[in-house]
């Protein structure tokens, strides 16, 4: 099967998408859901004439004379009394503006004279009143679906009193690690043994996407073992996720694997670096994914093709952070036959530098990394001061 370029990797990706189902969940526990119905205002914002300071309310008209105090209003008591010619009432910030008063003057360009009247001392500017329904009407959406919950879209939700909020239903994910020299972290690796290290960090990279992992451990590079405990996350999941043993090696079973699974493979050999033989494939009602072993293209290949993904399976057209920044210094690479794909960071500045990287299994290296630019297939420089986008990570 030949190589592809990332475009189309990414395009047959997209193009796969399973749809979620939507539930109904509590907002205070939303965050990061995203949401699958409009919300919809079911009051006025602000629900009336509301003070925006603490101050007197009166006529504008009368501001020249000095004005009969009537009552005080603090926040959340309706006015007992309009306002006349020559009147004004002592008003609180967030308070009903009563009726009768056009402007509402702040305490401090205020005086009280000897009589007990007011006296306005500074000059006119504004009315200081939030009108009833400035900032919302009844019924106006004022969130629309699609979009990822934030706590200030919670804070939305609390004010129009959207208690029960539609959101997507997150996918089963499964996530296998596949090699016959990894233990579990929690072990000392023997002498030719390695922690496994990619599992923990793909259940990390689909937290972090919204979406719920379900670790079924360490494949042996053993055929059948291999198939068995493939067969058993593509059957329970919408998505599964195998790292390592892609590659060209004699123990690299996973490709022939899926085949034997029943799945349809849609490409087995992408024209990045790092990540080349991260493999694609489809199942009935589910998707699978052969990512490589080394930590750093594992990671890169997740960011890049599998959180769109789920965010896309949960209606949400994600956009990535990307800024435009200078580069700190040259950077020149050997061979251009591949999109180069490298993790970066920010100096205090605001230059890019690329992180000291070894190779693809330099785990450390992506601590170090705010983000990775790409130089496209057939470009061998950046030029110290190019702009280059970076992606957050
Ligand atoms: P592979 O893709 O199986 O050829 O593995 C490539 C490299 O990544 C090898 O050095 C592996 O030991 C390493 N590797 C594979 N799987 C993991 C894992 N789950 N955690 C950490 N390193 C891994
Ligand atoms: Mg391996």
């Amino acid at each position: 099967m030949e190589m592809i370029l990332f475009e189309q990797a990414c395009e047959i990706v997209m193009n796969s998408a399973l749809k979620m189902d939507t539930e109904v969940i509590p907002f205070t526990v939303s965050l990061n859901r995203i949401l699958a119905g409009d919300v919809v205002s079911d009051i006025d914002m602000p629900p009336f004439n509301k003070s925006s300071v603490d101050g007197f309310a009166c006529r504008k008209s009368d501001l020249g004379s000095d004005l009969e105090i009537i009552e005080t209003i603090p926040a959340g008591v309706w006015p007992a009394r309009d306002i006349g010619k020559g009147q004004c009432s002592r008003i609180m910030t967030g308070a009903p503006v009563p009726f009768g008063a056009d402007c509402v003057v702040m305490v401090e360009d205020t005086e009280l004279t000897s009589t007990g009247t007011m006296k306005f001392m500074g000059s006119f500017t504004k009315e200081n009143i939030a009108r009833k329904g400035e900032d919302v009407h009844k019924d106006d959406i004022v969130l629309k679906k699609g979009r990822i919950i934030r706590p200030q879209d919670i804070a939305v939700m609390a004010s129009v009193g959207h208690i029960a909020v539609t959101v997507s239903k997150m996918p089963d994910i499964a996530v296998i690690s596949s090699g016959s020299e990894l233990v579990e972290p929690s072990e000392i690796p023997a002498i030719s043994q390695i922690r496994n290290s990619n599992s923990s960090q793909l259940m990390a990279q689909v937290s972090r996407a919204g979406a719920s992992g379900k670790y079924y451990g360490i494949a042996a590079d053993n055929a059948e073992q291999t198939l068995s405990i493939v067969n058993k996350a593509i059957s329970e999941n919408d998505i599964t996720i195998i790292t390592g043993g892609v590659s060209m090696g004699d123990f690299d079973f996973v490709p022939s694997v899926l085949e034997r699974a029943g799945v349809k493979i849609l490409f087995k050999r992408i024209a990045v670096q790092p990540g080349k033989p991260t493999t694609f494939g489809l199942h009935p009602g589910a998707v699978i994914f052969g990512l490589p072993g080394n930590p750093v293209s594992s990671f890169i290949q997740f960011e890049l093709l599998i959180r769109p993904l789920i965010y896309k399976m949960m209606g949400y057209e994600w956009q990535p952070m990307i800024i435009r920044l200078p580069m700190n210094e040259k950077y020149i690479r050997k061979s251009v036959d591949r999109m180069a794909l490298i993790p970066v960071t920010i100096t205090s500045e605001g230059f890019v530098s690329p992180v000291e990287f070894h190779g693809s299994a330099h785990i450390s290296a992506l601590s170090d990394a705010m983000g990775i630019i790409s130089i496209p297939v057939g470009k061998p420089i950046i030029e110290k001061g190019e702009i280059v986008s970076v992606r957050q990570i």
